[in-house]
């Protein structure tokens, strides 16, 4: 059923739009979220064996270096 008077049409159109902003607002900012979850959890490592700095997503307090495979603690500021 479909609403015939104008004012009828433009709530439906108004409130449409604000549905769609909201769930637009909704989606990007948890979008957003994860995105800043995953880059605030990587730490910084140094290796003693070849000296190279390097970040990761610390699983716990060793993570071995990308070139030499040397395993590191994460260095803490
Ligand atoms: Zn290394």
């Amino acid at each position: 059923m479909l609403p015939s008077d104008l004012a009828s049409l433009l709530i439906l159109g108004v409130g449409g739009m604000i549905t769609v902003l909201v769930g637009l607002w909704i989606y990007y900012d948890r979008r957003d979220h994860a995105f800043y979850d995953v880059t605030r959890r990587k730490a910084t490592f140094h290796c003693l064996k070849c000296s190279r700095l390097y970040t990761a997503v610390a699983a716990g307090d060793l993570n071995p270096c990308p070139r030499c495979g040397h395993p590191n603690p994460r260095l803490r500021f």
